[in-house]
């Protein structure tokens, strides 16, 4: 067979995020199967022909791109429900999540992928939370996404519930896990170890994980400390701080993604800078769960240091949106504010946040995260014939702080064409809005949960 090519022809900017962050003004890029093979000035590729061209006249176009830390499966079911004054909002999370239905959990992630892709994210990280990933394997077959995936394991108890094992048996099922889903689906599906958390998981187990990302040539990622209640927690009972007590047992490394890691201090940074550990930061999360980015966001020292940070929005009921867009434009703002300096997290670092850094902290940055080539296509044009967009001389600035997500036109994974002038074709979206509402009431049903809203329904 042929490969099919694909050419986006004449694009008012090209992003490449390439090694020069080189902006093509007037651009095209020519697409042979899964594969970036040209990108240059439009009239110089004016001949390059192709089974396909998409006329980009008026479009940016940005690598796709990466949320690093979303918690995909249960929240769509149950978006919204929790006021602000919540009592315990996991606990509850927990608890619906523990009754889904595989074909429950099948429409809810499907639904939260369409959402991701219709604002240009084009490969995320699931940190284990999937209860049946053959299940929700349709659903990353259909919609041609990206995914990094794992079985989120515990061995020590807690009463929120997670997934309980000894250390032995939460070894095996990580490693059955990587070896029954790693680079399936054509190479777009990767799977790590993900043991849940530092609370939650012993040093044997963490040390196990960290052995299992090493031997399969995978990564491992879980859930760093939130704030300083839970860092001084941590310190009393180790006499180490985290980061520290994550080094000395070997558990850091440059396949090592820590998610959240708020409250780092100095020689916390300087670990993760030495041992060349990825960290993801969820900034509408904090922003929206009161995480206190002033005393305890440490983006820009982390940058500073050349820590490779990744941005997440952590779930679709905890932030609530997935749109990178905004949380690109949140990590280039709040560190403004922070620390009452305009220099802080330039709008360039925020795009590189959400694509090469997003790449690379899933250990995806040799094929991925920038538009070059040899690169796989994953592609994103947004329409710039909207108001918010205009006028148009720079456009870094005008993706980070004037854009959201709802410009996107066309997304493109793996040289396929996924959303197509705003709409995908993989399934009837409307349909499946409905029942994922259904899902939820049913969800609620069962598991008694009545969350009363601040303001009376009539
Ligand atoms: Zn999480």
């Amino acid at each position: 067979m042929p490969v099919e090519t694909l050419k986006i022809d004449n694009a008012r900017f090209i992003l490449t995020l390439d090694p020069k962050r080189t902006i093509i003004q007037d651009g095209s890029i020519v697409i042979e199967g899964q594969t970036v093979t040209q990108v240059g000035k439009a009239k110089e590729l004016a001949n390059a022909g192709a089974s396909r061209v998409i006329d980009a006249r008026e479009m940016v176009v940005t690598p796709g791109f990466f949320d690093g830390h979303l918690h995909i499966s249960y929240a769509h079911a149950v978006r919204g429900i929790f006021p602000d004054d919540v009592a315990d909002r996991l606990t509850t999370v927990f608890q619906l999540q523990s009754v889904m239905t595989e074909e429950e959990e099948y429409h809810t992630s499907l639904l939260a992928i369409i959402e991701l892709l219709k604002n240009g994210t084009t490969c995320f990280l699931d940190p284990g939370t999937t209860k049946f990933p053959d299940a929700c394997m349709q659903a990353y077959e259909d919609s041609g996404c990206r995914i990094v995936l794992g079985e989120g394991v515990t061995d020590i108890p807690e009463p929120r519930k997670l997934p309980l094992y000894s250390t032995e048996e939460a070894i095996s099922r990580m490693e059955s896990t990587i070896k029954k889903y790693d680079h399936r689906l054509n190479g777009r599906i990767r799977a790590w170890a993900m043991p849940f958390s530092l609370s939650n998981c012993t040093a044997e187990l963490l040390k196990g994980a960290k052995k299992l990302a090493d031997q399969y040539g995978t990564g491992m990622t879980l859930h760093h400390t939130i704030g300083p209640k839970m860092r001084q927690g941590f310190l009393e009972q180790h006499g180490k701080l985290p980061t520290e007590y994550l080094e000395e047992i070997g558990a850091l490394g440059p396949n090592v993604l820590l998610a959240h890691v708020m409250g780092l201090d100095d020689a916390e940074i300087d670990c993760l800078a030495r041992s060349r550990t990825g960290v993801v930061m969820c900034p509408s999360n904090v922003l929206k769960q009161g995480g206190g980015i002033k005393e305890n966001g440490k983006m820009p020292e982390l940058l500073a240091k050349g820590v490779n940070v990744a941005l997440g929005s952590d779930s679709a009921n905890s932030s609530n949106h997935l749109d990178m867009v905004r949380s690109m434009n949140l990590a280039a703002c709040l560190y403004k504010d922070a620390r009452q300096n305009t220099k802080m997290v330039p709008a360039e670092q925020a795009l590189e946040m959400g694509t090469l850094m997003g790449a690379r902290a899933l250990g995806l940055g040799d094929g991925l995260g920038s538009i070059e080539v040899g690169k796989k296509a994953d592609l994103v044009l947004f329409d710039t014939r909207r108001p918010e967009w205009r006028s148009l001389f720079n456009p870094v600035n005008n993706l980070i702080y004037n854009a959201d997500g709802r410009s996107v036109h066309t997304v493109i994974v793996d040289g396929r064409v996924v959303v197509e002038a705003t709409r995908q074709s993989f399934v009837d979206e409307w349909s499946l809005m409905q029942k994922v509402h259904e899902i939820g009431q049913n969800l609620m049903a069962r598991t008694g949960v009545s969350i009363p809203q601040r303001w009376p329904v009539l």
